[in-house]
């Protein structure tokens, strides 16, 4: 059963709100909607960054079938890797295109404008809040800087007044940035303000549309790293040279973490090169595991043309990216995500009008939106 046309929906899609900063800070809206409706810790998706979850959240299904395996791939065509940041990579509707065909206009309020090109079809409205149209500017004043935690609150600000003024909106998909959790760990006391603020903005956006149903989750959590590899030079320093190497976080967002994240494709030479290359890989202080294309793909539930012929897996202190040397101790701040140890986030569902299926039916993110939003 959907709720489509029935009740007015917002999905609160927060990234980098893992299980920790939920667990860090009081958030007295998010713990009642969790408590009066339905709560419990999921899984992201993997790779752990935010392109592949956010369009299997909107979409309400697995990479294998949206397509977005990361923030960029390999285009073996060219040789050089591509960001995946068009909505004419996701091969399914989203929930915003399902709710158009039924005559429902949804927003997109998004702090990227990258979210925009890649989920932004059908909506009535799309705003991203590091380029606003002139008109929310003249409305809600000039966002802070895309690299702050104010760009967040400014964008919640919108979705409640959205909620509170735009009755013929049915649907809104709100998407926040996760510079936040780059910069700062759950205890610090500008993360606590951080989640604090949007828990208010929350209460706010509920207190606007009491009729609304409320789904929130994230796409991935964060954590301190130690080290980056660049993956083609270790390879090729070993004597196990590779075609081409890829953090699955590459994007255009590089000035918080240098897009280094916890997983990686490699692609290889030569077939025959896989045994040798796994090898020299798991020889690689911090990584934890190496599966071949097929293998990553089922286990994982990934598209497997869009990803490398070797996933790697790094463990919580280790990234991969672009490097001047084939490895970097990173400074002591430095937080990111991309491995499996960003995995745990909340899942919580509020004031829905449709039954929900049993507990065990929600293991991912994505399960937000599966049963009932389709
Ligand atoms: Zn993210």
């Amino acid at each position: 059963m959907s709720l489509i046309g029935k009740q007015r929906i917002v999905i609160g899609m927060y990234d980098g709100f893992g299980m920790d900063y939920f667990n860090a800070s009081p958030l007295p809206a998010f713990r009642s909607m969790a408590r009066d409706g339905f709560f419990k810790p999921v899984s992201a998706v993997f790779p752990t960054v935010t392109n592949a979850n956010n369009a299997s959240i909107c979409c309400g299904a697995w990479p294998k079938d949206h397509g977005i395996t990361g923030n960029s791939y390999f285009n073996e065509r060219t040789g050089e890797a591509d960001y995946m940041e068009s909505a004419d990579f996701i091969r399914i509707p989203t929930v915003i295109q399902r709710a158009a065909e039924r005559g429902v206009k949804s927003a997109l309020l998004t702090c990227k404008v990258k979210t925009i090109h890649l989920l932004g079809r059908g909506a009535a409205i799309a705003v991203a809040a590091e380029a606003p149209p002139p008109e929310f500017v003249a409305l809600y004043g000039k966002p802070a800087d895309i690299y702050s935690r104010e760009i967040n609150y400014w964008l919640w600000r919108v979705a409640a007044d959205i909620l509170r003024r735009r009755r013929d909106i049915g649907l809104l998909y709100v998407h926040t940035t996760d510079y936040p959790m780059h910069m700062w760990a759950p205890a610090a006391e500008e993360s606590k303000e951080h989640m604090e603020t949007l828990d208010g903005l929350l209460a706010e956006a509920r207190a606007g549309a009491p009729d609304a149903a409320f789904l929130l989750t994230a796409d991935h959590g964060m954590n301190y790293k130690r080290r980056c590899w660049d993956l083609f030079k270790a390879c090729r320093e070993s004597g196990a040279e590779v075609r081409f190497a890829l953090s699955a976080e590459k994007d255009r967002y590089v000035k918080h973490h240098r897009t280094f994240g916890g997983a990686a494709w490699v692609w290889l030479k030569s077939p025959a090169d896989e045994e040798r290359v796994a090898h020299a890989l798991l020889d690689l202080k911090g990584i934890e595991a190496v599966l071949p294309r097929r293998a990553a793909a089922e286990k994982f539930g990934l598209m497997a043309e869009r990803i490398g012929e070797l996933a790697v897996f790094g463990d919580a202190e280790t990234v991969f990216g672009e490097l001047e040397t084939p490895m970097e101790e990173l400074e002591p701040s430095y937080r990111s995500h991309g491995s499996l140890h960003e995995s745990r986030i909340p899942l919580i569902i509020y004031n829905s009008s449709v039954p929900l299926p049993p507990a065990e039916a929600f293991s991912a993110n994505l399960d937000l939106t599966r049963h009932i939003v389709q």
